[in-house]
Protein backbone atom coordinates (compact mmCIF):
# COMPACT_ATOMS: atom_id res chain seq x y z
CA UNK A 1 0.00 0.00 0.00
CA UNK A 2 1.28 3.37 -0.64
CA UNK A 3 -0.08 6.96 0.21
CA UNK A 4 -0.16 7.83 -3.49
CA UNK A 5 -1.90 5.31 -5.69
CA UNK A 6 -3.52 6.72 -7.56
CA UNK A 7 -7.25 6.97 -8.65
CA UNK A 8 -9.38 4.01 -10.23
CA UNK A 9 -11.83 5.26 -12.02
CA UNK A 10 -15.08 4.05 -13.46
CA UNK A 11 -17.84 1.42 -11.69
CA UNK A 12 -17.87 -1.99 -13.84
CA UNK A 13 -21.01 -4.11 -12.55
CA UNK A 14 -19.28 -6.65 -9.85
CA UNK A 15 -18.15 -9.79 -11.11
CA UNK A 16 -20.06 -11.67 -8.39
CA UNK A 17 -23.15 -10.47 -10.24
CA UNK A 18 -22.78 -10.32 -13.58
CA UNK A 19 -24.73 -12.80 -15.55
CA UNK A 20 -27.18 -12.69 -12.76
CA UNK A 21 -28.73 -9.98 -14.46
CA UNK A 22 -26.91 -7.42 -12.58
CA UNK A 23 -26.70 -3.83 -14.33
CA UNK A 24 -26.71 -0.30 -13.25
CA UNK A 25 -30.15 0.29 -12.40
CA UNK A 26 -30.35 3.81 -14.48
CA UNK A 27 -33.50 4.38 -13.12
CA UNK A 28 -32.88 4.46 -9.29
CA UNK A 29 -29.93 6.35 -9.78
CA UNK A 30 -28.80 9.35 -8.25
CA UNK A 31 -27.97 12.18 -10.87
CA UNK A 32 -24.69 13.12 -9.63
CA UNK A 33 -24.13 15.55 -12.30
CA UNK A 34 -26.26 18.15 -10.03
CA UNK A 35 -24.56 20.01 -7.54
CA UNK A 36 -25.06 18.17 -3.58
CA UNK A 37 -24.97 20.90 -0.70
CA UNK A 38 -21.98 20.78 1.48
CA UNK A 39 -24.81 21.05 4.35
CA UNK A 40 -28.06 20.00 4.94
CA UNK A 41 -30.78 19.21 7.68
CA UNK A 42 -31.08 18.81 10.33
CA UNK A 43 -32.60 15.82 9.82
CA UNK A 44 -33.75 13.48 12.59
CA UNK A 45 -31.54 10.07 13.58
CA UNK A 46 -32.39 7.59 16.29
CA UNK A 47 -28.56 7.51 17.01
CA UNK A 48 -27.82 11.04 16.26
CA UNK A 49 -30.81 13.08 17.39
CA UNK A 50 -31.02 16.20 15.43
CA UNK A 51 -28.37 16.14 13.37
CA UNK A 52 -26.80 18.47 10.79
CA UNK A 53 -25.16 16.63 7.68
CA UNK A 54 -22.30 17.58 6.39
CA UNK A 55 -21.14 16.37 2.97
CA UNK A 56 -17.49 17.27 2.48
CA UNK A 57 -17.13 14.83 -0.42
CA UNK A 58 -18.45 15.39 -3.71
CA UNK A 59 -20.27 12.30 -5.74
CA UNK A 60 -18.98 9.73 -5.91
CA UNK A 61 -15.51 9.44 -4.56
CA UNK A 62 -14.81 6.64 -2.37
CA UNK A 63 -12.28 3.86 -1.35
CA UNK A 64 -15.12 1.31 -1.52
CA UNK A 65 -17.42 0.72 -4.20
CA UNK A 66 -20.18 -1.02 -2.06
CA UNK A 67 -23.34 -3.59 -3.59
CA UNK A 68 -25.50 -1.35 -1.75
CA UNK A 69 -24.36 2.27 -1.68
CA UNK A 70 -27.23 4.72 -1.91
CA UNK A 71 -25.20 6.91 -3.57
CA UNK A 72 -24.84 5.21 -6.71
CA UNK A 73 -22.29 4.15 -8.11
CA UNK A 74 -18.48 5.28 -7.10
CA UNK A 75 -17.23 7.34 -9.79
CA UNK A 76 -13.88 8.06 -8.74
CA UNK A 77 -12.42 4.88 -6.67
CA UNK A 78 -9.33 6.13 -5.01
CA UNK A 79 -7.43 6.09 -2.12
CA UNK A 80 -5.40 9.41 -1.74
CA UNK A 81 -6.15 11.97 0.65
CA UNK A 82 -6.76 15.46 -1.06
CA UNK A 83 -8.37 18.78 -1.08
CA UNK A 84 -12.31 18.96 -2.08
CA UNK A 85 -13.62 22.20 -0.12
CA UNK A 86 -11.31 24.82 1.22
CA UNK A 87 -11.74 24.01 5.53
CA UNK A 88 -12.80 27.10 5.73
CA UNK A 89 -15.48 27.37 3.39
CA UNK A 90 -16.84 23.94 4.75
CA UNK A 91 -16.89 25.57 8.81
CA UNK A 92 -18.86 29.26 7.09
CA UNK A 93 -21.45 27.16 5.40
CA UNK A 94 -22.27 24.80 8.04
CA UNK A 95 -21.77 28.13 10.79
CA UNK A 96 -24.40 29.94 8.64
CA UNK A 97 -26.84 26.85 8.28
CA UNK A 98 -26.54 26.56 12.11
CA UNK A 99 -26.95 30.72 13.52
CA UNK A 100 -30.41 29.75 10.61
CA UNK A 101 -31.47 26.73 12.23
CA UNK A 102 -30.99 28.50 16.11
CA UNK A 103 -32.22 31.57 15.02
CA UNK A 104 -35.38 29.39 14.35
CA UNK A 105 -35.30 28.34 17.95
CA UNK A 106 -34.52 24.81 16.87
CA UNK A 107 -31.99 22.42 18.24
CA UNK A 108 -29.15 20.94 17.03
CA UNK A 109 -27.23 17.41 18.29
CA UNK A 110 -24.86 16.99 16.31
CA UNK A 111 -22.92 18.18 13.33
CA UNK A 112 -22.34 14.91 10.92
CA UNK A 113 -20.21 14.71 8.56
CA UNK A 114 -22.07 11.75 6.22
CA UNK A 115 -20.68 12.94 2.73
CA UNK A 116 -21.78 11.54 -0.61
CA UNK A 117 -18.14 9.18 -0.66
CA UNK A 118 -15.47 8.64 2.14
CA UNK A 119 -15.10 11.63 4.36
CA UNK A 120 -11.59 10.66 5.93
CA UNK A 121 -10.33 11.08 1.71
CA UNK A 122 -10.75 14.98 2.72
CA UNK A 123 -7.08 15.72 3.69
CA UNK A 124 -9.19 18.96 5.61
CA UNK A 125 -11.03 17.27 7.20
CA UNK A 126 -9.25 17.61 11.01
CA UNK A 127 -9.27 21.35 10.40
CA UNK A 128 -12.82 21.72 9.43
CA UNK A 129 -13.90 19.99 12.37
CA UNK A 130 -11.45 22.05 14.45
CA UNK A 131 -12.73 25.20 13.26
CA UNK A 132 -16.40 23.78 14.04
CA UNK A 133 -15.75 23.69 17.74
CA UNK A 134 -16.55 27.27 18.36
CA UNK A 135 -20.27 26.43 17.33
CA UNK A 136 -20.43 24.15 20.67
CA UNK A 137 -22.21 21.42 19.08
CA UNK A 138 -21.03 17.77 18.87
CA UNK A 139 -19.14 16.12 15.66
CA UNK A 140 -20.06 12.94 14.19
CA UNK A 141 -18.16 11.15 11.61
CA UNK A 142 -19.89 8.46 9.26
CA UNK A 143 -16.99 6.63 8.15
CA UNK A 144 -15.82 3.38 5.93
CA UNK A 145 -12.59 3.20 7.87
CA UNK A 146 -10.78 2.01 5.71
CA UNK A 147 -8.25 4.31 5.25
CA UNK A 148 -7.44 4.18 9.56
CA UNK A 149 -4.26 2.83 8.73
CA UNK A 150 -3.33 5.92 8.18
CA UNK A 151 -1.59 8.08 11.17
CA UNK A 152 -3.17 11.03 9.60
CA UNK A 153 -6.96 10.05 9.24
CA UNK A 154 -6.15 8.29 12.61
CA UNK A 155 -5.39 11.91 13.97
CA UNK A 156 -8.12 13.79 12.03
CA UNK A 157 -11.10 11.33 13.41
CA UNK A 158 -9.53 11.18 16.58
CA UNK A 159 -10.79 15.01 17.09
CA UNK A 160 -14.89 13.94 16.81
CA UNK A 161 -16.77 13.06 19.23
CA UNK A 162 -18.60 10.07 18.08
CA UNK A 163 -17.53 7.56 15.25
CA UNK A 164 -19.35 5.03 13.07
CA UNK A 165 -17.28 2.52 11.14
CA UNK A 166 -18.16 0.48 8.49
CA UNK A 167 -17.58 -3.70 9.53
CA UNK A 168 -19.54 -5.75 6.99
CA UNK A 169 -17.10 -8.86 6.61
CA UNK A 170 -14.95 -10.08 8.91
CA UNK A 171 -13.37 -11.92 6.41
CA UNK A 172 -11.45 -11.24 2.76
CA UNK A 173 -13.19 -12.70 0.75
CA UNK A 174 -16.36 -11.36 1.67
CA UNK A 175 -14.65 -8.02 2.19
CA UNK A 176 -14.02 -8.02 -1.32
CA UNK A 177 -17.60 -9.09 -2.74
CA UNK A 178 -19.74 -6.62 -0.61
CA UNK A 179 -17.58 -3.40 -0.36
CA UNK A 180 -15.44 -3.85 -3.38
CA UNK A 181 -12.07 -1.86 -1.75
CA UNK A 182 -9.82 -0.41 -3.75
CA UNK A 183 -7.14 -2.56 -5.25
CA UNK A 184 -4.15 -1.02 -3.13
CA UNK A 185 -6.07 -1.82 0.07
CA UNK A 186 -5.62 -5.20 2.45
CA UNK A 187 -8.06 -6.43 4.61
CA UNK A 188 -5.67 -7.02 7.42
CA UNK A 189 -4.32 -3.92 7.07
CA UNK A 190 -7.88 -2.08 6.87
CA UNK A 191 -8.86 -3.82 9.81
CA UNK A 192 -5.49 -3.67 12.20
CA UNK A 193 -6.01 0.20 11.59
CA UNK A 194 -9.90 0.24 12.56
CA UNK A 195 -9.30 -1.89 16.07
CA UNK A 196 -6.01 0.77 16.42
CA UNK A 197 -8.09 3.69 15.97
CA UNK A 198 -10.92 1.98 18.34
CA UNK A 199 -8.36 1.02 21.17
CA UNK A 200 -7.56 5.06 21.13
CA UNK A 201 -10.22 6.94 20.63
CA UNK A 202 -11.43 8.95 23.16
CA UNK A 203 -15.16 9.65 21.77
CA UNK A 204 -17.94 7.12 21.57
CA UNK A 205 -17.47 4.45 18.08
CA UNK A 206 -20.06 2.55 16.55
CA UNK A 207 -20.10 -0.29 13.73
CA UNK A 208 -22.51 -0.83 11.27
CA UNK A 209 -22.92 -3.98 9.37
CA UNK A 210 -25.06 -3.78 6.39
CA UNK A 211 -26.70 -7.45 5.45
CA UNK A 212 -27.52 -8.17 1.74
CA UNK A 213 -29.31 -11.27 0.93
CA UNK A 214 -26.71 -13.89 -0.41
CA UNK A 215 -23.54 -12.02 -0.13
CA UNK A 216 -22.30 -11.32 3.54
CA UNK A 217 -25.57 -12.57 5.47
CA UNK A 218 -24.50 -16.79 6.21
CA UNK A 219 -24.22 -17.74 9.88
CA UNK A 220 -20.31 -17.82 8.77
CA UNK A 221 -20.56 -14.43 7.93
CA UNK A 222 -22.58 -13.05 10.87
CA UNK A 223 -19.66 -14.98 13.16
CA UNK A 224 -16.38 -13.59 11.24
CA UNK A 225 -18.44 -9.79 12.12
CA UNK A 226 -18.90 -11.19 15.65
CA UNK A 227 -15.58 -12.30 16.20
CA UNK A 228 -13.71 -9.25 14.86
CA UNK A 229 -15.67 -6.56 17.22
CA UNK A 230 -14.92 -9.39 19.90
CA UNK A 231 -11.64 -7.96 19.59
CA UNK A 232 -12.61 -4.63 19.41
CA UNK A 233 -13.26 -2.15 21.73
CA UNK A 234 -16.48 -0.84 20.22
CA UNK A 235 -19.48 0.43 22.34
CA UNK A 236 -22.27 -0.73 19.77
CA UNK A 237 -23.20 -2.66 16.45
CA UNK A 238 -25.54 -1.61 14.43
CA UNK A 239 -27.46 -4.04 11.73
CA UNK A 240 -28.89 -2.66 8.83
CA UNK A 241 -29.99 -4.06 5.56
CA UNK A 242 -31.04 -1.90 2.08
CA UNK A 243 -33.78 -0.15 2.31
CA UNK A 244 -33.40 2.23 -0.81
CA UNK A 245 -32.62 1.47 -4.22
CA UNK A 246 -28.87 0.71 -4.72
CA UNK A 247 -26.65 1.17 -7.90
CA UNK A 248 -27.43 -2.77 -9.03
CA UNK A 249 -30.50 -5.12 -9.49
CA UNK A 250 -29.97 -8.75 -7.66
CA UNK A 251 -29.57 -6.57 -4.12
CA UNK A 252 -31.60 -7.31 -1.74
CA UNK A 253 -32.26 -7.31 2.20
CA UNK A 254 -32.31 -10.82 3.81
CA UNK A 255 -35.50 -11.67 5.38
CA UNK A 256 -36.29 -11.29 9.22
CA UNK A 257 -35.39 -14.27 10.04
CA UNK A 258 -31.93 -14.37 8.24
CA UNK A 259 -31.07 -10.50 9.87
CA UNK A 260 -32.32 -12.41 13.69
CA UNK A 261 -29.90 -14.87 12.65
CA UNK A 262 -27.72 -12.50 12.14
CA UNK A 263 -28.07 -10.90 15.47
CA UNK A 264 -27.95 -13.80 17.46
CA UNK A 265 -24.80 -14.99 16.57
CA UNK A 266 -22.93 -11.02 16.46
CA UNK A 267 -24.88 -10.97 20.01
CA UNK A 268 -22.55 -14.24 20.95
CA UNK A 269 -19.70 -11.70 21.00
CA UNK A 270 -21.08 -8.28 21.20
CA UNK A 271 -22.55 -7.19 24.32
CA UNK A 272 -25.30 -4.84 22.31
CA UNK A 273 -26.26 -5.51 18.59
CA UNK A 274 -29.10 -3.12 17.32
CA UNK A 275 -31.15 -2.90 14.79
CA UNK A 276 -31.04 0.18 12.33
CA UNK A 277 -33.84 -0.39 9.57
CA UNK A 278 -35.16 2.78 9.16
CA UNK A 279 -37.36 3.30 11.68
CA UNK A 280 -36.52 6.58 13.26
CA UNK A 281 -37.25 8.38 16.75
CA UNK A 282 -39.06 6.49 19.66
CA UNK A 283 -37.09 3.23 20.39
CA UNK A 284 -37.41 2.63 23.75
CA UNK A 285 -40.14 5.21 24.84
CA UNK A 286 -42.14 3.78 27.03
CA UNK A 287 -45.56 5.35 26.45
CA UNK A 288 -47.44 2.98 28.45
CA UNK A 289 -49.23 1.77 25.02
CA UNK A 290 -47.91 -1.74 24.89
CA UNK A 291 -48.49 -1.84 21.13
CA UNK A 292 -46.46 1.18 20.80
CA UNK A 293 -43.83 -0.19 23.20
CA UNK A 294 -43.67 -3.19 21.43
CA UNK A 295 -43.23 -1.71 18.32
CA UNK A 296 -40.88 0.72 19.67
CA UNK A 297 -38.14 -2.18 20.95
CA UNK A 298 -38.58 -4.90 18.22
CA UNK A 299 -37.25 -2.34 15.82
CA UNK A 300 -34.43 -1.87 17.45
CA UNK A 301 -33.84 -5.96 18.36
CA UNK A 302 -35.38 -8.52 18.33
CA UNK A 303 -37.88 -9.67 21.12
CA UNK A 304 -37.92 -13.10 22.76
CA UNK A 305 -40.83 -14.11 23.36
CA UNK A 306 -40.44 -14.35 27.31
CA UNK A 307 -39.55 -10.59 27.53
CA UNK A 308 -42.92 -9.90 25.02
CA UNK A 309 -45.08 -12.02 27.93
CA UNK A 310 -43.11 -9.65 30.67
CA UNK A 311 -43.77 -6.65 29.01
CA UNK A 312 -47.22 -7.12 28.40
CA UNK A 313 -47.76 -8.44 31.89
CA UNK A 314 -46.36 -4.98 33.40
CA UNK A 315 -49.12 -2.91 31.34
CA UNK A 316 -51.79 -5.22 32.14
CA UNK A 317 -52.48 -6.32 28.27
CA UNK A 318 -53.29 -9.79 26.57
CA UNK A 319 -51.40 -11.34 24.57
CA UNK A 320 -53.82 -10.79 21.79
CA UNK A 321 -51.78 -7.67 21.12
CA UNK A 322 -48.92 -9.71 19.40
CA UNK A 323 -51.56 -11.53 17.48
CA UNK A 324 -53.04 -8.31 16.04
CA UNK A 325 -49.53 -7.38 15.67
CA UNK A 326 -48.77 -10.18 13.70
CA UNK A 327 -51.84 -10.18 11.59
CA UNK A 328 -51.69 -6.59 10.38
CA UNK A 329 -48.00 -7.41 9.42
CA UNK A 330 -46.05 -5.00 11.99
CA UNK A 331 -44.50 -8.30 13.76
CA UNK A 332 -42.63 -11.01 12.23
CA UNK A 333 -42.49 -13.92 14.61
CA UNK A 334 -39.07 -16.33 13.96
CA UNK A 335 -37.91 -19.13 15.71
CA UNK A 336 -33.74 -19.37 16.29
CA UNK A 337 -32.20 -22.24 18.38
CA UNK A 338 -35.99 -23.16 19.48
CA UNK A 339 -36.45 -19.70 20.89
CA UNK A 340 -39.45 -17.75 19.43
CA UNK A 341 -38.51 -14.31 18.64
CA UNK A 342 -40.74 -11.25 17.48
CA UNK A 343 -39.16 -8.50 15.02
CA UNK A 344 -40.29 -5.48 13.24
CA UNK A 345 -41.35 -6.10 10.21
CA UNK A 346 -38.45 -4.66 7.84
CA UNK A 347 -39.38 -1.80 5.55
CA UNK A 348 -38.55 -2.12 1.98
CA UNK A 349 -38.62 1.00 0.60
S1 LIG B 1 -18.34 3.24 1.74
FE1 LIG B 1 -20.28 4.34 1.82
S2 LIG B 1 -20.14 5.86 0.18
FE2 LIG B 1 -18.52 4.38 -0.17
S3 LIG B 1 -19.41 2.91 -1.61
FE3 LIG B 1 -19.73 2.11 0.45
S4 LIG B 1 -21.74 2.82 1.07
FE4 LIG B 1 -21.12 4.07 -0.70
Amino acid sequence: MTNDPGSDRGDAAPASLAGAGARPEESTRRDVSQPTPIVFGPVPSRRLGRSVGINNIPPKVCSYACLYCQVGPTLDRSVTRRAFYPPEHVADVVAAQVRRIRDRGERIDYLTFVPDGEPTLDDGLGRAIELLRPLDVRIAVITNGSLLWRDDVRAALATADWVSVKVDAGDDVTWRRINRPHPDLDFDTVMGGLSRFAADFDGEIVSETMLVAGINDSPAAATAVGAFLRETPIGKAYLAIPTRPTPYSGITAPDEKTVNRAHQLMSEHVSQVEYLVGYEGDAFASSGDPRRDLLSIAAVHPMRASAVHRLLARTGAAWSVIDDLVEDGSLVEVAYRGERYYVRRFRRD
